[in-house]
Order: C-alpha cells, then structure tokens, then sequence
C-alpha cells in the first residue's frame, strides 16, 4: 500500500504562504502609490505656502513695488538682494527658493552639483508662459532646473498695479522624495518579512498538531487493517472539536463494531465460541483461577415447535440477558452454540457452584411471555473446576459431561 510521508504540510505552505506573498506585495505598491501621492501633495502645500508667506512677508514689511536696478532687487527704496532668508529656509526645510526679475534669477538657493549658483540662469519658456505672460502660478512634479529634478511652484510677483514684474520659485528636490519613499518601501518590505514569518510559524505549530493527529489516525487504521483490533487511539484526537476529532471517532466506532462483529453472536451479544476459546486459552496459559460452566436450554426443540422460531429466539435473548447479569461481574459467557452456552467464572469451585445454582433458580423464576403466550423455560449446568485438568479444552470436555448427566437426571438442575 502506499504511504505518504509529510504530503499535507507540503501542500499546506504554499496555500499559505503564497496568499501572504501576493497580499504584501499588493500593499506594498497601493500603500507606496498613495504614500506617494499624499506626500507630493503635502509637499506641494508646503511650497505654496511657503512662497505665500514669502511674498507676504515683503508686502506686509516694506511698501512699494519692485525694481531691479545694476543686479539688485528693490521694494520702494529698500534694497532687498539678500539671500539670507532663502538660505535659511532650505535649512529649515530643504526647499529652494527663488527671486526671478521677469525670467532670470537673481536671487536662489539652486546650485548645480559643483556648487555653483544659478544665479544669472533663466527660467523654462514654458514656466514664463504661464507665470509671467498669463500671470498664473504653475505647480509640477516633474521640473529640471541645473540639472537637478525638483517639484516645484512659481507664483509671480506682482506690482501694485498688477504688473507682473517677475516670479518666485519654492522647490524640493525629487531625490529627497525619493529617498523618503524608498524608506517607506524598506518598512513595508521588512513588514511583509515579518508578516510571512509569523504565518509560518502559526501555520508550522497549526499543522505540527493537525498532522501529528492525523499520522495517529492513519497508524490506527492501519493497524486495524491488519486485524489489530486491539490497538489504541490517542485522547487528544479524539478531543478534537474538528473533522480530524470525528474522523477519530468513527475509526473508534469502527474498530468496537468490527470488534462486536467478530468476538460477539449476533442475535445475543454474548461472545461467540471462537473468542471464547481464545480468552479461555489465555486464562489457562496465565495459570489464572477458573470455572467453566456448560449450560444448555431444556427441551428447547419444543419451544420453537409450539410457539415458532421468532419465540425461541425471544427465549435465547432472554436467557443470554440473565446470563449476562449473573456472570459479567464475575467472569464472562458464550454462546457456545444453538441453545448451549459456556460460562467461564473467574472464582473457586464453590463459589462458581453458588452463582450457577442461583442463576438456574432466575431463569426459572424469569417471566418468559412472547406475543402474550407464557412459556416455562429451565436449564442443566455442568460444572468443571479449571484447576482440575492442564488442558482447559479437558475442562470443558468435563463441564459437558456433567450437564449431559444433568440431562439424563431430569434436566433443570446444577450438576457440580
Ligand atoms: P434438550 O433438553 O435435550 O437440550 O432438548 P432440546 O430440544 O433443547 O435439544 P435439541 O438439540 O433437540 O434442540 C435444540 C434446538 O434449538 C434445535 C434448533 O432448531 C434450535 N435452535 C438452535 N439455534 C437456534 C436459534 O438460533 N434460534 C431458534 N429459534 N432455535 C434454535
Ligand atoms: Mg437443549
Ligand atoms: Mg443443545
């Protein structure tokens, strides 16, 4: 037959861990999208605000419009070419800013990667268009300025007429986005790893017990399948709450009714002569004290003749009823064949005497009425002490002996 070894848990990690895998990396790309799409928001707030506060600042400090006279800037006659406040901006908060007078900067924080100023350096046409000729602020995530990639956010600035005297630019460079968003990826990865670890090790422990008590079912029914009906199941399966428990449990139901089937007579559930003959052979091999006692219905021929076969079966599981009471506690009893039966007690010779003469005296006591029909029913005993002979078939062979003297003595009586 074939046997499988560690087949469920193979299957059971992928069905696992492959969910798990896909789940993360499908968090991962929503969770970093909408990291990224937040972030470039909050960035770009960031960068109006900050021009906004810029320009506010100038208005609500110094009175006037703006010139530009020999490279410097004015407000009224304040010379404000001072890149002081820029500078200290991108320190706070690595935003670049920007003076334009109409499209060239004359003040900025930009510098190309040798550390050079753009100073002098001109804006986009397309960022002119829109800032300087339409006089329209112009935000976007995709900017290169001093080859360097920034988002970005021009406003113009404005003359008290509403001319449009040049811009100022508030930038972050893409590369600090970037590097923000890779960090964000690194959380998410190692989330993931330890997310897919934890599976693992709940799915491992899960499985360990699930296969382990599966294993025990298989090796029990193995065993039964090779007419081990003796074998054992654990408790722990048989607790389960699941299908593995109940799977357990008809395996049990299994085993006791193959067992039924096989040790015991059907229409009387006493055990049938073949297990009686081996619980005999084992009692007498272990040198264990015994008893046998041969029994057999009087006239039982009669019965069946009389009141038909399905009131002689009533009087034999009737008969097997009393048996049963007067000997389980004391030994057990077989259906040794027909209306005969072997009962083996495990006392003395006195003792067995005793109970047998009390069981003749409750079968004839008992009330047997079938189908309202009243029927007198009696039994001979012959008993044999199993100390009396090595062999226990010699025993039987004498018990038999006695219940035919019975027989012959007028029947209804203990021989012993
Ligand atoms: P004695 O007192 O000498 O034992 O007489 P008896 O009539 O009991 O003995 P006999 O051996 O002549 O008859 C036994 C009868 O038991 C014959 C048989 O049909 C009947 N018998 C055997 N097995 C069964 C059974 O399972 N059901 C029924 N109803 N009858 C059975
Ligand atoms: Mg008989
Ligand atoms: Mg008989």
């Amino acid at each position: 037959m074939k046997e499988t070894k560690g087949g469920i848990r193979k299957k059971l990690l992928p069905i696992v861990i492959l969910p798990i895998i896909l789940l993360s990396f499908l968090i991962t790309v929503v969770g970093v999208t909408l990291f990224y799409s937040f972030y470039t928001q909050s960035i770009r707030d960031e960068l109006i605000s900050t021009t906004d506060t810029l320009i506010d600042c100038l208005d609500f400090a110094i009175s006037g419009d703006y010139q530009y006279i020999n490279e410097m800037l004015f407000k009224g006659d304040l010379n404000i070419t001072d890149s002081t406040m820029l500078l200290r901006i991108k320190e706070q908060s690595e935003i670049d800013t920007t003076f334009f007078w109409n499209d060239l900067r004359i003040m900025t924080t930009i510098e190309d990667e040798y550390g050079i100023s753009a100073v002098g350096t001109k804006a986009d046409s397309r960022v002119s268009d829109v800032v300087l000729k339409q006089g329209m602020s112009y935000s976007s995530k995709d900017l290169s300025i001093n080859g360097k990639n920034y988002i970005g956010y021009y406003v113009p600035l404005k003359n008290t007429g509403g001319e449009v005297v040049g811009m100022i630019f508030a930038g972050k460079q893409k590369d600090l986005v970037y590097h923000k968003i890779t960090e964000v990826i690194i959380w998410f990865a190692v989330f993931s790893v330890l997310m897919i670890a934890f599976s693992l090790l709940i799915t491992l422990k899960f499985s360990s017990s699930m296969i382990a008590d599966i294993n025990s079912i298989n090796s029990f029914l193995k065993a039964i399948s090779e007419g081990n009906l003796r074998s054992r199941l654990g408790n722990r399966v048989v607790n389960r709450k699941d299908e593995i428990g109940s799977i357990g449990l008809y395996a049990l139901k299994m085993r006791d009714n193959l067992q039924k089937l096989i040790e015991r007579d059907a229409l009387t559930e006493l055990y049938n002569r073949r297990s009686c003959h081996n619980m005999l052979s084992a009692i007498s091999q272990k040198n264990e004290l015994y008893c046998v006692v041969m029994c057999d219905i009087d006239f039982f021929k009669k019965v069946n003749d009389t009141y038909g076969h399905d009131a002689g079966d009533y009087v034999l599981q009737e008969v097997s009823g009393l048996i049963r009471k007067n000997v389980s506690e004391y030994g057990f009893a077989s259906r040794w064949g027909g209306e005969e039966f072997l009962l083996v007690f495990r006392l003395g010779y006195e003792d067995t005497v005793a109970r047998t003469r009390q069981l003749r005296q409750s079968i004839l006591e008992h009330d047997f009425t079938y189908e309202k029909t009243k029927m007198d029913i009696t039994m001979t005993f012959g008993v044999a002490d199993g100390t009396e002979f090595i062999r226990y078939e010699n025993v039987i062979k004498k018990a038999d002996e006695k219940l035919y003297i019975g027989k012959n003595n007028g029947r209804n009586q203990v021989v012993a």
